[in-house]
């Protein structure tokens, strides 16, 4: 049942796109609740905004308000200026292009950006390219297969992308290499720029890296109006440069905070989140999967050995600190750089402690019903025990008394004791056979599997009923010699034979007959070790039964009204126990009888000629 749950959740998790959702909103809730990374920020926003669209004639006008931004910019001593304008056409006015060129000259460390449109990168015109210290790639967008950004959240950038046969770094990133004036080392698990390590594994030709964002102006910015009067802004930062105006910029976006951003101030981000060398990368799949599975283990063990043992009936409440882990370590880990998702650990836990809580009250309501019925059976085979005793019991105390309150002849004394030892034997036999029966029931009896002589079996049987017979003049005879070997119990199959002899003469009125025959039917060729069916059968012309009467005789207790009304004493039981000791033996009894007419008995067992040779020590049936 875990592993059912465990594996519906992952597929849940796998392929639900609300389980994406979940994670994010999640992914944004911590962001919320873990402080923003601290420490002075290296890098400064100059912007394009509307004033200074306003002041200089707008969009048309964006390369003269570049050329002029660059000079102010230069003349601050920048260490990196980062532009996230595409150059990629020639303008109309050639001198705009050539003012502009000479600004880029007198810039230190310039990065120019290129955009992925349809497919394929558009560059900056050659005559700016060769006066960049670096072209990165200005895309914010990272997707994971089957993601919808329809939140419209930026959370991660790809800080590589490659397309058209094309590698490009990341704007930020490139501006951080120059920076730190180091080259980008790279593995497919992370870069390495310096002693900073970036965990940007490879995702589908794609290397995602979760964005750090700073609080709203924590990262300075300027206009490009006003960036002449604010050197010290500028002096040893990196500077990006771009559109803030709404008219403008292209990409407006929210980070996790809930802040609008524009797309030059997330480079700034992530240039902020390089240079501060702290990170947030996700758990990997196998990572989460061992968590998972480690969950929904954790979930059964807690359903499985808890409730029974300290909190009877309190198995959901059980459950509620795994489920308050399952929420509280994402967070924990989130705050120590580690995003793990926290749609499937929830739905793990949920749904295999749900799983493992039904199946277990499930299971716990079967055993229940199962030690009723064994705790009623026993109370039944205890009634069968003490009213089989009574008899023996009143024949040993009556002839007791009888022996020690009058002198008697010795040859009565004699017979007295010999009955008050033979009755005894008879207590101890009854003894036995209530133990053997009850090991039967629950199956942990090892039959004994001897060969029993049918004739012998009969014969005995036979001598012990003549008496009762004798006392209600039944004439009890053996229509035919008995022939053939059963392999099995000696005492349980006595014990069936005397029942069913001992019901003849009950359930028969005076005068009338009961008869004992047999029959050895063989059965093809000897393979199966046994040589066929032996049939014992007792036939009385006693009050008989209806059928729906047979039906009902094998049951515990059941009594037909006929027997009741005869005035002979019964308990209901023995049959219940011949026939369980019939089918434990591989055998069945069959039953005919019409009531007022009598019934007819038959034991139908497998016989064993071969066994008579080997006597075979005690062995279990199959
Ligand atoms: P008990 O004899 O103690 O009542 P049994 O289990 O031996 O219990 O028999 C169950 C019932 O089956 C009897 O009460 C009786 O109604 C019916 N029955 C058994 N044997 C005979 C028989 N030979 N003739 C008629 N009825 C019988």
């Amino acid at each position: 049942m875990v592993t059912a749950c465990f594996a519906a959740s992952m597929a849940a998790a796998w392929w639900m796109p609300l389980a994406r959702n979940i994670d994010n909103a999640a992914y944004d809730r911590w962001t919320r609740w873990s402080p923003p990374p601290e420490g002075a920020p290296q890098s400064v926003v100059v912007a394009i905004d509307e004033a200074t669209l306003e002041a200089r004639g707008g969009v048309p006008e964006i390369r003269p308000i570049l050329s002029e931004a660059l000079d102010k910019i230069a003349a601050a001593k920048p260490n990196v200026v980062a532009i996230d304008v595409i150059l990629h056409d020639a303008s109309r006015d050639a001198a705009r292009d050539a003012r502009l060129e000479a600004s880029m000259r007198a810039t230190p460390n310039l990065v120019l950006g290129c955009d992925l449109v349809d497919g394929k990168w558009e560059e900056p015109l050659d005559r700016f390219k060769v006066l960049s210290a670096a072209v990165g790639h200005v895309q914010q967008e990272y997707l994971e297969p089957g993601e919808d950004r329809s939140d419209g959240v930026n959370r991660e950038i790809p800080i590589e992308e490659i397309a058209d046969g094309k590698r490009k770094w990341a704007m930020a990133l490139e501006a951080f290499r120059l920076a730190r004036g180091q080259s980008i080392v790279e593995s497919p698990d992370d870069l390495e720029i310096g002693d900073v390590r970036i965990p940007a594994g490879r995702r589908g030709g794609e290397r995602p890296l979760l964005v750090l964002y700073r609080q709203p102006q924590v990262i300075p910015r300027v206009s490009v109006l006003d960036v002449g009067e604010h050197p010290e802004m500028i002096r040893g930062k990196v500077v990006f440069l771009g559109e803030t105006a709404l008219t403008a910029a292209r990409d407006r976006l929210v980070n996790p905070y809930g802040n609008n951003v524009t797309g030059v101030e997330v480079h700034a981000h992530v240039f902020e989140t390089l240079a501060q060398g702290k990170f947030l990368s996700r758990a990997g799949d196998s990572t989460v999967l061992a968590a998972c599975a480690g969950l929904a283990l954790a979930a059964g063990l807690i359903i499985w050995f808890l409730p029974g043992r300290f909190l009877p009936g309190w198995s959901g409440l059980a459950i509620l600190p795994l489920l308050g882990f399952v929420l509280y370590i994402p967070l924990l880990a989130f705050r120590h750089g580690v995003v793990f998702p926290l749609f499937a650990p929830a739905t793990v836990a949920f749904l295999t402690s749900a799983g493992a809580a039904t199946y277990q009250y499930l299971f716990v309501r079967r055993q229940l019903r199962h030690s009723e019925s064994e705790k009623s059976r026993y109370q039944q085979a205890i009634h069968w025990a003490a009213h089989e005793m009574r008899t023996p019991l009143t024949a040993i105390q009556g002839s007791s008394e009888i022996m020690s309150r009058y002198n008697l002849p010795d040859a009565k004394r004699h017979q007295l004791s010999d009955m008050i030892n033979s009755e005894s034997k008879r207590l101890s036999k009854i003894i036995q056979t209530f133990l053997d029966v009850e090991r039967l029931a629950e199956g942990q009896m090892e039959l004994k599997r001897e060969p029993v002589d049918a004739a012998e079996l009969v014969s005995s049987c036979m001598a012990r009923v003549a008496p009762l017979a004798e006392r209600k003049q039944i004439a009890l005879t053996l229509d035919n010699p008995v022939d053939g070997v059963l392999l099995g119990d000696r005492e349980l199959m006595e014990y069936a034979l005397y029942n069913l002899l001992t019901n003849a003469v009950k359930y028969s009125p005076g005068g009338t007959e009961v008869h004992v025959f047999s029959g050895l039917t063989p059965s093809g060729p000897s393979h199966s070790g046994h040589d066929g069916e032996l049939r014992l059968g007792v036939r009385d012309q006693g009050i008989g039964m209806d059928s729906k009467e047979v039906k009902q005789i094998f049951k515990k207790f059941y009594r037909t009204k006929r027997a009741e009304a005869s005035g002979e004493v019964g308990t209901g039981i023995g049959l219940s126990i011949v026939e369980q000791i019939v089918t434990h033996h591989g055998g069945r009894i069959d039953v005919t009888s019409a009531p007022g007419k009598g019934s007819c008995f038959t034991m139908v067992l497998k016989a064993n000629r071969a066994a008579s040779a080997q006597d075979r020590p005690a062995a279990s049936l199959p």
